[in-house]
């Protein structure tokens, strides 16, 4: 039992609460600007950037200085189009990525209803999940619960783990958004799971390292690498842990769990 050196009395669970958050957010905080300097993080970014560029560039060139079949210009201006709207998701997680790494990205934590915002990403993914006939769920609790965190934040790693479960998901998949209260100890778990094509054991250690992707899925789906990297930043900065199980060809769970907002 810690001591309060203000009073002599015991930390009541409120100050061991804050504290904790408090020191996580140190700690995430003083790694990263460890991490920031002595990553060459734009040295690799840069690279990722190169093979998209590479083939815009190629297509364009090509356009230009040829001759080309009205049906095969249309498949380069698509592939153009493709690689450009690449370049900028991967623009946007380097932005995101580099305010995280250096310590810059400021937390609101308040208390919010997280149902609604799982019902708002559900909406969001919906146009993707019917265009791959997939079907996406919600289990929430009654009542439906609050939590403590920052919405904005935590409404990108629902979006990033959600669109991941329909990006590498099969045909007529599933996707569930739960929520899963733990009274006893003032938490409410967050899961996003799928009936995906999952993740092989030995990539799974890996999943959550900057630019890394499965190889088998390289072709499956576009992507940057980063999301699930960007993913755990958040969830850590909320005190949490971000955790997966796989199963190859059956599917995939990530889960995480918040403080359930007082009095609630
Ligand atoms: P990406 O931009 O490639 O989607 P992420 O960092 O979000 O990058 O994910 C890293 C890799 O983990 C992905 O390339 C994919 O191979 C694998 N992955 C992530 N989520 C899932 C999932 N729900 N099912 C199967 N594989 C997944």
């Amino acid at each position: 039992e810690a001591i309060n050196p203000a009073d002599g009395r015991p930390f009541s669970d409120e100050d061991v609460e804050l504290l904790t958050t408090l020191s996580a957010q140190a700690a995430i905080a003083i790694e990263n600007a460890r991490l920031f300097h002595q990553s060459d993080l734009v040295s690799e970014m840069v690279h990722e950037l190169r093979t998209p560029l590479t083939s815009i560039v190629a297509y364009s060139e090509l356009l230009l200085r040829q001759e080309v079949p009205p049906d095969m210009a249309r498949e380069f201006v698509e592939t153009i189009f493709q690689e450009a709207q690449h370049l900028a998701s991967m623009t946007n997680a380097f932005l995101e990525l580099s305010r995280l790494q250096s310590g810059r990205t400021r937390f609101q934590m308040a208390p919010f209803a997280i149902a609604e915002l799982i019902n708002e990403v559900i909406n969001l993914l919906r146009p993707q999940a019917e265009e791959r006939s997939l079907t996406l769920h919600a289990t929430l609790p009654d009542p439906l619960p609050r939590v403590i965190g920052d919405r904005e934040r935590l409404r990108q790693v629902l979006v990033n783990l959600a669109s991941n479960a329909v990006k590498y998901n099969k045909p007529n998949g599933e996707v569930w958004l739960e929520l899963e209260p733990l009274p006893e100890i003032s938490l409410l778990r967050v899961k996003v799971r799928d009936t995906g094509r999952g993740i092989p054991e030995k990539e799974l250690p890996h999943i959550f390292e900057k630019f890394y992707r499965v190889a088998d899925n390289e072709g499956y789906a576009q992507g940057t690498g980063l999301g699930l990297n960007i993913v755990k930043q958040l969830v850590e900065a909320h005190g949490s842990q971000i955790q997966v199980t796989s199963q190859v060809d059956v599917g995939t769970t990530f889960s995480f769990t918040l403080k359930a907002a007082p009095g609630d």
